[in-house]
Order: C-alpha cells, then structure tokens, then sequence
C-alpha cells in the first residue's frame, strides 16, 4: 500500500520523500505535508483532527469504528477479511465456530459478524501471524486478511467466510476549514484524473474507409472516436480511447475488421 500510495502522489504531481528516515515531510508540488504512521493508529489522528486526510485500507477504518468522512476509492490493496479453517474440518457454516476459538487482529469486526450470526465463540487477539494459530493449538480457525490466497494455502487453510471486502480509499477529518476542503478538492481533481487515465488506453489505427462504420461500432469510446483521412486514397486514421478492461476483445475486433498498424498509448491524465 505504501509503494502504491507513493506512486499515486508521484502520478499527480506531487514530489515526497518516501518516509524510511522521517515521520514528517513536506510534499513539493503541491501545498500538503505528509505523515508518516502506524496503519492502526491514522482513523484516530484522522477522527481527532491530527491529520486532516488519510490515505488507508476500509478494513482498519471498519474495525476501528472511527467516525471520518470517506472520499473515494483507490483501486489497490484489495483484499477481504475472511474466516479460514483448517482442510477437511467439516466446516458448513459459521456455525461451526459455536463455542470454539477464533484467532485474529481484527476483534471488533470479527465480533460484530458473530454476533450478528448468533455464534458465541472465543476470539483470541494476536498481532501477526494469525495464519499458524490452528496449527499451535491458538485456535480452530481464523479470521484474517486474503489477496491471492496464497498464505491460507501454504498453511493448509480454506477460506469459508468472507466478512468484509476492502481496499485502500482516501478518508478525511470530517469538519475541515474551507480553505483546507478546497485544497482537498483540487487533490482529488488530480487524483480523479490520474485514476481514469490508469483505466484506459489511447489508441491509434489505420483502416480502409470501406470498414470505418464497422470499426466505429466496436470502438466504446468517449464521444466518437477522431478520423483523419491518410495520405492513401480510401485509408484513414482512427483515434479513440479504450477502457484497458476491454483492451484485448476490442483489439481482435478491430483487426478482425481491417485494422492495421494499432497503436497502443498509455493516457497520462484524463479529466472528463
Ligand atoms: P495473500 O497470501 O496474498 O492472500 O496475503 C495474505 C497475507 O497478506 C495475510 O497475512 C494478510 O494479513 C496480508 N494482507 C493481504 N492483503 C492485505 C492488505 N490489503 N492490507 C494488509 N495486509 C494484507
């Protein structure tokens, strides 16, 4: 999340030194100083006003219970908190953790799901490493943070539950000066603007007019894509920006219909 965060700020002009020998640093480009802080502490500096905006994940925000304004979502760190038991556990539902032991960092959230499933079961709080507690003896299961999967596999752990998705948003205090809010509002123009860009790509190919209806049927662009006529008699130009999910259906299409020479330009910004 830090490298993303970093790259992000980097992305929207903003110059920042990258906190491995400092809590503290201003961020050239752009009128904002950055803290640097533990993940679990921010939604209290965030609620108490220490920090005006936060850059973390939902996950610590909901098991936090912080009273702060979310602003928008970032696209990266996703994950889920989910619950994992042990292969072959005959674990049905969440039921099965009647009377048994939970391990997690994550008790209020964990607590809550439980209570709203009607299951009293023991949870018992440790810091890292949840992973290892069924194959300890801490506990029958887990209630943890899943990306790829991958640490619940190597620990012989199967995902059943999944209690909460999340990913890393921008949150803020929520009474801010006007003067701060409207220098908040020019960080999230930028950072809207980045965001779409990262999403599409700007392409460019050359077509014989005869398939340019076609072509243009395929093309989900923002109005209509721009056509220039190529020196060529009967060829023209097509450019037009596509969404990058799309990007490799729509590219077979369009060769399929007589694009030649595509190019494919990453879009820096993108204010709409
Ligand atoms: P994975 O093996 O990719 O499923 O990642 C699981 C491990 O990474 C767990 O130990 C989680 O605590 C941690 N993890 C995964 N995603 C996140 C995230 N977005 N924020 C913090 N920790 C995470």
């Amino acid at each position: 999340m830090h490298e993303d965060c970093m790259i992000l700020l980097k992305d929207c002009g903003l110059r920042v030194d990258s906190g491995t020998d400092q809590l503290k640093t201003s961020a050239m480009g752009f009128p904002l100083d950055i803290l640097y802080l533990r993940n679990g502490d921010i939604p209290e500096y965030l609620q108490d006003g220490v920090a005006d905006i936060a850059i973390l994940g939902e996950n610590t925000v909901v098991e936090k219970g912080s009273r702060v304004s979310k602003l928008m979502s970032l696209g990266f760190s996703k994950c889920r908190l989910s619950i994992a038991v042990p292969q072959k556990s005959g674990y049905e539902n969440i039921r099965f953790f009647e009377g048994k032991r939970i391990a997690t960092s994550y008790p209020a959230t964990l607590s809550r799901f439980l209570a709203k499933n009607g299951v009293k079961a023991e949870i018992h709080q440790i810091s890292g490493s949840v992973e290892i507690a069924p194959h300890i003896g801490l506990a029958d299961g887990i209630c943890d943070l899943v990306s790829s999967g991958n640490t619940l596999f190597q620990n012989k752990l199967e995902e059943k539950d999944i209690i909460l998705k999340s990913e890393a948003c921008i949150y803020a205090h929520e009474n801010l000066s006007n003067e701060k809010q409207q220098l908040l509002d020019q960080l999230l123009f930028r950072i809207r603007a980045t965001l779409e860009a990262r999403k599409n790509k700007y392409i460019v190919l050359n077509a014989p007019r005869s398939a340019l209806d076609q072509i243009i049927q395929i093309l989900p662009g923002i109005k209509s894509p721009t056509v220039l006529p190529l020196a060529i008699d009967g060829w023209c130009s097509i450019h037009s920006v596509i969404p990058e999910q799309q990007f490799w259906e729509v590219i077979g299409a369009l060769k399929q219909a007589g694009a030649e020479g595509i190019l494919v330009i990453p879009i820096e910004k993108m204010v709409s």
